[in-house]
Parts: C-alpha cells; sequence; structure tokens
C-alpha cells in the first residue's frame, strides 16, 4: 500500500514538473513515506529521518516530508521530536505537500493528485479500498489508515484503462482488506463484481488482489478467480495464529479448522491455485503448545509462501492496553526460524514440482543482470535469454527451481 501510495505522490510531482534525483542527500525535496506495522519498520524510518537532519541544516531550503503510518491524527509530538520536518502527511493524504510546494515554488497544482498518470510499471498496484474496519487487536492499521473507504467500480476501471494505455500489462488491487471492498458502497457489490469490471479491459493481461480476511473470502470472490480468465490463481490469505486461544485474544473471528476449510474450497474450486499467508509468532501469551498449532498448520496446509514475523507491540492497538508482551525476544527468535526452516523446506518441495514444466510469464524487468517475470502463482522466474522486453507474454521451461525463485528458457513464440 505505501508502494502505492508513493508512485500516486510521485505522479503528482511529476506533474508539477519535479523530477526524480537518486540521491536523499542532494534532493531539493525529500519524502519519506513510513510504515510502522512492525517496530523494526519504525526503527527504520527513524534513523532514516535522524539522517537527514544534516543536510537539512546545509540547506535549510530544503524540503522534508514525513508520510504514512508513522503520521497519526495528532502530529505534536513528531514536530517535537523532528522540528526539521516542513510537511507531516496521514496516509493518502497528499494535499499537505502539494500545497505547501505550491506556494514556495509559484506553481499551479490543480488536479495534480488524480489516478496515477507517471509512466508506471508493467505491473502496478491500484488502491481500491482504504482502511479496515476489523482491529485485530495487534494491529495499528485502523488507526492510522482510518475506517474502510471503498472507490468506486467506475473511476478504478477508468484508472485501469489509463494505466493500459500506458503500457501497464497487469494490476494488483490493493486493500489491507480487499475482500470487503463494497460494503461500504451503495449497492450489492463486492469484489467479485469489481474483479468480474476490470477483467472486461482491454490490453489488460493479468489482475490480482491483496490482501483477503479469512472471513471475507465469499464464495463469489472464489468463483471470480475460477472463472475470470485474466484473474491469477494467487490468493493472499494470513491466518496470523493456528491456536484458537491465541486466534480470539488477536481478535481474529475464525478458527483454525474454519481457516482449514475455507483452505481446501478454495483449492477444490480453483485449480492450481498458489496460497500465501502471513503469521506472528510470539504474541501475548502465546505459550510452545500453542506455537506447535502454528508450526501444524504450516505442515499442514503447505503454503506457497509465508510471510512471519516475531510481534512486537504497537503503541495505541487493543493488545498495548489490555496484553502483556510476555514472549521472551529469544524465544520469538527461536520460534520465527523454526517456521521459516520448515518454510523453507515445504516451498523447495512445491517449487521441485515444477521443474521441466512450462510456464506462463509476464516479463517485468531485469533484476541481478537477468531479465525476470512471474507465473500466474506468483513465482518469481529468472530467465536464461536477453531476446524479450518488459511486458513480453512468454512460455517458459522452468529448469532450475529453489525455494525462493526459478530459472527458465522461453519456450516459444513471445505474445506481444
Ligand atoms: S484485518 Fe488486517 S489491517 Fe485490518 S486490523 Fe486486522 S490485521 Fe490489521
Amino acid at each position: 500500500m505505501n508502494k502505492a501510495d508513493s508512485e500516486r505522490l510521485s505522479s503528482a510531482l511529476n506533474q508539477m514538473g519535479l523530477v526524480s534525483t537518486e540521491s536523499k542527500e542532494a534532493a531539493d525535496i525529500v519524502v519519506l513515506n513510513t510504515c510502522v506495522v512492525r517496530q523494526n519498520a519504525e526503527d527504520k524510518a527513524v534513523g532514516t529521518l535522524t539522517s537527514l537532519k544534516p543536510s537539512k541544516e546545509l540547506n535549510p531550503e530544503k524540503v522534508i516530508a514525513l508520510m504514512g503510518c508513522m503520521v497519526g491524527p495528532n502530529t505534536s509530538a513528531l514536530e517535537k521530536r523532528f522540528p526539521y520536518v516542513d510537511v507531516f502527511m496521514a496516509p493518502q493524504q497528499y494535499n499537505p505537500l502539494i500545497e505547501y510546494l505550491g506556494e514556495k515554488l509559484k506553481i499551479d497544482t490543480d488536479g495534480c493528485i488524480g489516478p496515477l498518470t507517471a509512466a508506471p510499471a508493467i505491473s502496478t498496484y491500484i488502491p481500491i479500498i482504504h482502511g479496515c474496519d476489523k482491529f485485530c487487536s495487534f494491529c495499528i492499521i485502523p488507526y492510522r489508515r482510518g475506517r474502510e473507504k471503498s472507490r468506486s467500480v467506475q473511476e478504478i476501471v477508468h484508472e485501469t484503462e489509463m494505466l493500459v494505455k500506458r503500457g501497464v500489462k497487469e494490476v494488483t488491487l490493493l486493500g489491507q482488506n480487499v475482500d470487503s471492498y463494497g460494503h461500504d458502497l451503495e449497492g450489492a457489490i463486492n469484489l467479485s463484481n469489481l474483479l468480474v469490471a476490470v477483467n472486461e479491459v482491454s490490453g489488460l493481461e493479468r489482475i490480482r488482489f491483496l490482501t483477503s480476511h479469512p472471513n471475507d473470502m465469499e464464495d463469489s470472490i472464489i468463483e471470480a478467480v475460477n472463472g475470470l480468465e485474466k484473474v491469477c490463481e494467487h490468493i493472499n490469505l494470513p491466518f496470523q495464529a493456528g491456536d484458537d486461544e491465541i486466534l480470539r485474544t488477536m481478535r481474529r473471528g475464525y478458527t483454525n479448522e474454519e481457516y482449514r476449510r475455507l483452505i481446501d474450497k478454495i483449492r477444490n474450486r480453483v485449480s492450481g491455485v498458489s496460497v500465501s499467508t502471513d503469521l506472528i509468532v510470539g504474541f501475548c501469551g502465546e505459550t510452545e503448545e500453542q506455537f506447535a498449532n502454528t508450526l501444524e498448520m504450516i505442515k499442514d496446509v503447505k503454503f506457497d509462501k509465508v510471510h512471519s514475523a516475531a510481534y512486537s507491540t504497537r503503541e495505541g492497538t487493543i493488545a498495548s492496553r489490555k496484553m502483556i508482551d510476555d514472549v521472551e525476544e529469544d524465544i520469538k527468535k527461536e520460534r520465527l526460524k523454526i517456521i521459516n526452516d520448515e518454510q523453507e523446506k515445504i516451498v523447495a518441495g512445491i517449487n521441485s514440482n515444477l521443474k521441466g514444466k512450462t510456464q506462463d510469464i509476464l516479463v517485468e524487468g531485469r533484476k541481478k543482470g537477468k531479465w525476470f517475470g512471474r507465473n500466474r502463482n506468483d513465482k518469481l522466474v529468472f530467465l536464461d535469454s536477453d531476446n524479450v522486453n518488459a511486458g513480453d507474454m512468454i512460455n517458459v521451461k522452468i529448469k532450475e527451481t529453489s525455494p525462493w525463485y526459478l530459472e527458465g528458457s522461453m519456450s516459444n513464440d513471445i505474445r506481444k
């Protein structure tokens, strides 16, 4: 979501005639878009912000803007702590910087913030719903990004059409809880209706969506993944913990059994689907036995990818007010390592089954001196050929696999 917000602001700054530069020290304007979902993300943001202070002292005309989840509704504590920051902006609130620059540089800023218009990547994010109404006990997002607010189907389709005209081949529809899309709109609209509408955009090759919540994954959404040609067979469905008591204290609203049943339903309905998940180890009060239930979930479900994190208290959340962060840090680290080691073995096995198979790849760009793209299951694939371009749809025969990526050769024609 932050990447999408940054792209949007960057597009507005381009429209004002500003261009990007590589070095934050040399830049006249620095925007730091922050994440505070975990303590280490916040520490990193503070470190970067502190490192900007000397260049601001050398050049007081330099503009420093702080954006994203670090900026809550009340900025007075931040203003005191970082007096050299010129502008504070909550997530998706671009106007304070646009207006500040408009005044300072005497530029007309009318219409700068709108749909994404800067030259985007082959695969681009489109936020479709902002905020979250769930209030999981560990999570800061509803406090920083506010309540759910969906954009209209027409607006999203229009933005997709504009992006396709500028070369975009794949869009990822984003929401903190993307499955909740449309619940606040008039009429009985949900994510499946939007997927149907975006699927109609000609020239678009692929559609993905992130991140789902098990309780809002309606059958119609699963049917859309199954039935719509452009919607890729990949679902990110966080389970967060495998133990029912921990799930209850996390306020997730489902049980281990219900989650497993949902995974079975998705796999039965959508052939060849890949499923990734998010989980937290070391949540308040998590015992060895409770952690074992999370590990068991990993072993049984065999996810294609696991985004794991050690719990850290976020000030202002329900957990910070009502629970005790009592699992020691080295135990959290140990549990994280157990999960990651197990998952590495699982995904090595899943990926090795792809050896010798031909995959449909959308070429996205170059990394480490090689062309890369993704298959429909969201697996990263490196190519051994230089004879392609970003945006090509190609068939690739997989030659080598690892837990993190696949490697292969182009097996026949390029579909532009
Ligand atoms: S559903 Fe996701 S974004 Fe919303 S509160 Fe829970 S963890 Fe946070």
